[in-house]
């Protein structure tokens, strides 16, 4: 598993970028999709058949990241449909439910297990160092994603480039762009997920955009199914906490709160809390969000890699820590990123035991 993460490098049409990021992650792609064929099972053909309508919405809204999966299934030589729904975390959580049909009845254990978690702290002028916008961020998912892990630099023709780390090269977690807009944040578990577009493929939306608040309009995609907890950061010195769900937004501004922002996998906006579909699992979320917390008091206006850097790395409260080794989800991945000079440090697997490799776009 340790060692740098590969790189995949694209160029041309929607469709091409697509096509290359298929080729180039064919082997994670089909590992992934055998996973959930071994996962779900019979169920796998009733997810199918759930997520047309969801294909509906995206080709309506996002006909440019259709056109990107359906070169990326064509590369890959999977079937689209199944790459669609590889992306369509709203069924695959089973966040949006058949009504009426017992075989379907949520399983807590099931949805624990798939749950994504993630830190972040995200700091800007007047908390850090240096004036510049930094970005720390920790991936947390299942082992057998660290795996499929890939930096993919998405060249689309007329449009910024950006630098993703993806799982199946096509998934993007976090990324940065080229004209300066960076991409951090968290899963949510949100009780009023829908049919609608899947909130992954919103995020490769947010990234195309050329400034923050075009970026911010597109995580607030009115049709959008749910929503992650987006923190889109730009490089003119602006950080804005986008804690959304399918139907509700609360934004907090890094100019509202001395610059820095530090979220984890539950809602925290007061107005947001009715949300949270299952308020009795969030104390191993809580748990990192306070140490995120403490380091943007603690540091407030030095904040720089040395700081972002010790935060991924920290084990105050583990097993449940920032740096995460043990549970059903580990730390797969560590970003460090320096919006200011779109410099971007990735470690594969736990930080505090691999080393950061530099990309930059
Ligand atoms: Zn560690």
């Amino acid at each position: 598993m340790p060692g740098p993460i590969p790189v995949i490098e694209t160029r041309g049409s929607p469709y091409e970028v697509g096509r290359r990021i298929g080729v180039a992650a064919r082997d994670a792609i089909h590992d992934m999709h055998r996973q959930a064929l071994s996962e779900y099972g019979e169920r796998w053909e009733t997810l199918l058949q759930e997520s047309r309508p969801f294909q509906e919405k995206t080709q309506i809204h996002l006909p440019k990241v259709m056109l990107e999966l359906q070169g990326c299934a064509t590369g890959a030589e999977i079937p689209f449909d199944d790459l669609f729904l590889l992306g369509v975390e709203e069924l695959l959580y089973d966040e949006v439910r058949s009504s009426g049909d017992p075989a379907r009845a949520p399983d807590l254990n099931l949805a624990t297990e798939r749950g994504k978690g993630c830190s972040d702290l995200a700091a800007a002028p007047p908390a850090t160092r240096d004036g510049h916008i930094w970005l720390a961020h920790n991936n947390d998912l299942g082992i057998s994603a660290a795996d499929q892990l890939f930096v993919t630099r998405f060249r689309v023709d007329g449009e910024p480039e950006i630098l993703g780390v993806t799982v199946g090269g096509i998934f993007i977690s976090v990324g940065m762009n080229s004209a300066g807009l960076g991409l951090t944040g968290n899963q949510l578990n949100a009780n009023d997920s829908r049919i609608g577009v899947p909130r992954l493929y919103i995020v490769r939306d947010i990234l195309v955009q050329t400034d923050l608040d075009r970026a911010l309009a597109s995580a607030l995609l009115p049709e959008r199914a749910s929503s992650y907890n987006n923190i889109i950061s730009s490089g003119d010195g602006r950080i804005v906490n986008v804690e959304g769900s399918a139907g509700a937004v609360a934004l907090t501004w890094s100019s509202e709160t001395g610059g820095v922002v530090a979220h984890t996998n539950h809602y925290l906006d007061p107005e947001m809390l009715v949300f949270e579909a299952d308020p009795e699992n969030i104390a191993m979320s809580a748990s990192r969000c306070a140490r995120a917390l403490d380091y943007a008091r603690k540091y407030h206006g030095v904040i720089d890699f040395e700081i972002c850097q010790r935060f991924v790395r920290d084990h105050v409260y583990a097993p449940w820590s920032v740096c995460k080794h043990a549970g059903q989800s580990v730390t797969v991945f560590s970003t460090l990123i320096d919006l200011t000079t779109r410099q971007m440090w990735l470690a594969r697997g736990n930080p505090c035991v691999n080393d950061f490799e530099l990309y930059s776009c």
